[in-house]
């Protein structure tokens, strides 16, 4: 077996992987899986053999024995077709990523993979969500983080530390920066700019809201996701081509001395349901103008050529082109050394998405 990967030293990335059941559709076709989760850590592609023990290798199909082998990979944490909404949140590591947040943190979670491949769901849920039973299984991990940290924040009332959350929900469609909660920008996107003060980036003219409850927290999702809808005007493969990011800033004051000398700190967590991976090699299709194809990924694919570069000991020190793309501008800050990256690539278990799987796994591992 071909042994890809492994993952041992994570530094600041860490990556798991989320395998999502066959759909009706897949089942119906008779599509077969060629996913096995070996342990926690471990997954397999078995494209080799069908699901009756027979080989896969004959007939016409030989002439893809090179994407017919067995391979193996190892990540953090690896969730099959089984793994419930609230597995993901306690185990895929959210929890550490709000809890250094908590601390004065950038950190980012991010889910890559396919269009259909359980993006959207991972963080968000099911869309029927609008009137939610906060009690439901569904929720995706941006509810649940919302939760986890609303008891956080309570079990801190007794110390000296007092935090402030802010929220922010914005989306990026070729290149352009687009407020979900300001409508208005959808005709006038916002610009990005460096901030000489903060060392970093930021949105200009952002909407910000500071948000006191959960309640006012979770306004700011369903408020997003509804302008979203809007905005869109349910464009075709629009979801799939753009990148959302819901930002929750975490600004803690904590009283160092009697004398009243305060400690600010500013942490916040990016949630962001990135483009369909497929999407980088779709950039010379026909039909669109050159600015839009060369345009509609570029997001995608300078993620990955950063995340690479940090991920390489003898590049993570080196020049990283951050400012190649809006997405890597505004994902700088927790994706460099002193922020923490979570990444959820979701997989579809279906042989019909044999490839996309494969380059799925493959940029994964090379996050490490
Ligand atoms: P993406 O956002 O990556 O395009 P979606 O999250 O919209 O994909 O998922 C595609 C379909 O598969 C949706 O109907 C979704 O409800 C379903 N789905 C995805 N992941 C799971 C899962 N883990 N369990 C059950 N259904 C899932
Ligand atoms: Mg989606």
């Amino acid at each position: 077996l071909g042994n890809d990967s492994s993952v041992d030293d994570l530094g600041n990335i860490s990556v798991v992987v989320r395998v999502r059941p066959l759909s009706e559709r897949e089942i119906q076709r008779n599509d077969d899986t060629i996913i096995q989760v070996v342990s926690h850590e471990q997954i397999m592609m078995r494209p080799d053999v069908k699901p009756n023990g027979q080989s896969a290798l004959s007939g016409a199909q030989s002439t893809f024995n090179q994407t017919l082998t067995a391979k193996t990979f190892t990540f953090n944490s690896v969730f099959d077709q089984t793994a419930t909404q609230s597995e993901m949140m306690d185990k895929s590591g959210v929890g550490r990523v709000i809890a250094m947040a908590m601390e004065g943190y950038s950190t980012t979670v991010f889910c890559y993979g396919q269009t259909g491949s359980g993006k959207t769901h991972t963080l968000t849920g099911p869309p029927h969500l609008d009137k939610p039973d906060p009690f439901s299984e569904e929720h995706g991990l941006i509810y649940r983080a919302f939760v986890h940290l609303f008891d956080r924040l309570k079990e801190n009332t007794k110390s000296d530390c007092t935090y402030i959350i802010k929220a922010s929900f914005l989306e990026i469609y070729n290149e352009k920066v687009i407020d979900l909660l300001n409508l208005s920008t959808f005709k006038k996107p916002l610009q990005v700019r460096w901030s000489r003060a903060s060392g970093g980036f930021y949105v200009e003219n952002l909407f910000t809201v500071e948000c006191e409850e959960f309640d006012d927290l979770l306004a700011v999702l369903e408020e997003g996701m509804r302008n979203r809808a809007v905005g869109s005007h349910g464009m075709n493969d629009y979801s799939s081509r753009s990148h959302t990011i819901l930002t929750v800033h975490v600004i803690s004051e904590l009283q160092a001395s009697e004398e009243g000398v305060y400690l600010s700190r500013h942490g916040k967590i990016n949630f962001v349901d990135l483009a369909g991976s497929e999407m980088t090699k779709k950039t010379n299709s026909q039909g669109k103008t050159l600015e839009e194809a060369n345009n509609i990924n570029k997001s995608l694919m300078v993620l990955g050529y950063c995340i690479s570069q940090l991920s390489d000991p003898r590049k993570r020190n080196g020049h990283i082109p951050y400012r190649d793309s809006k997405l890597t501008q505004l994902l700088s800050d927790s994706l460099a050394g002193n922020g923490i990256t979570l990444m959820v690539a979701c997989v579809s278990p279906a042989r019909s998405n044999l490839s996309e799987t494969l380059n799925t796994l493959r940029y994964a591992a090379r996050a490490k």
